[in-house]
């Protein structure tokens, strides 16, 4: 455990995920990706649930309102009391506002780390990536096959192709990036408390940097 709350910050398809996922099993704390918890909300047939699926579908930013509802149901549960992984949050400069509050409130200290990649890497990265639909797995078809076409190698569950992963919709992901949450980099890193990595290099590299910098 690390006792903070560590928050992945880069483009859709810099690794943020597959970082925050092996960080979070190093630590042992949790993963907390908002669009992960968005994308089970929205298979439900609620009229949110439903408000959900065709923004998230359009590639753009879902309220902050319903983010900080999402944030703070999810960081009180028990098992976050140690530290945990924000993937994919804060997005906006208001949902910093409320990280920060959070923070805070549970008295623990925000480190920031920087997921960077050139928008080349990132359209190949995201137009080849699958997901399990059973374990969470991601693989690529480019760069990170299955052994079996379609099927998790842990667990054999079926891969799919992200609906927001396809080209149209990569390009829109983007633009909200750069132009929302890109900002956010230089807010953290004029408080001082931003890791910068490299994100093209492989997995591993990456990862061992980023404890590096989150242990000293
Ligand atoms: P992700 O899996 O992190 O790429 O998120 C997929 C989609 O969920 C995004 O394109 C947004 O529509 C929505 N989403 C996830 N996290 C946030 C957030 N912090 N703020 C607003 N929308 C979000």
């Amino acid at each position: 455990m690390i006792d903070k709350i560590v928050v992945m910050i880069g483009p859709p398809g810099a690794g943020k995920g597959t970082q925050a996922r092996q960080l979070a099993e190093h630590y042992h704390i949790p993963q907390i990706s908002t669009g992960d918890i968005l994308r089970e909300m929205a298979r439900l047939e609620t009229k949110l649930g439903l408000e959900l699926k065709t923004i998230m579908a359009s590639g753009e930013l879902v309220s902050d309102e319903v983010l900080a509802s999402v944030i703070q149901t999810r960081t009180t549960q028990p098992d976050c009391i140690g530290g945990y992984i924000l993937d994919g949050y804060p997005r906006t400069p208001s949902q910093a506002r409320t990280l920060e509050k959070l923070a805070r409130g549970q008295g623990k200290d925000v480190r920031l780390v920087s997921v960077e990649i050139s928008r080349d890497a990132l359209m190949r990265r995201l137009t080849g990536r699958r997901t399990c639909s059973k374990c969470g797995e991601i693989y690529n078809i480019y760069f990170r096959p299955t052994r079996q076409e379609g099927q998790c190698d842990l667990c054999s569950g079926e891969l799919t192709h992200r609906a927001d992963d396809k080209e149209e919709t990569v390009g829109t992901r983007l633009t909200a990036y750069e132009q929302k949450t890109a900002p956010l980099i230089q807010y953290f890193r004029e408080i001082g408390r931003l890791v910068g990595v490299n994100g093209e290099r492989p997995v591993a590299e990456v990862f061992t940097e980023i404890c590096a910098a989150l242990e000293n």
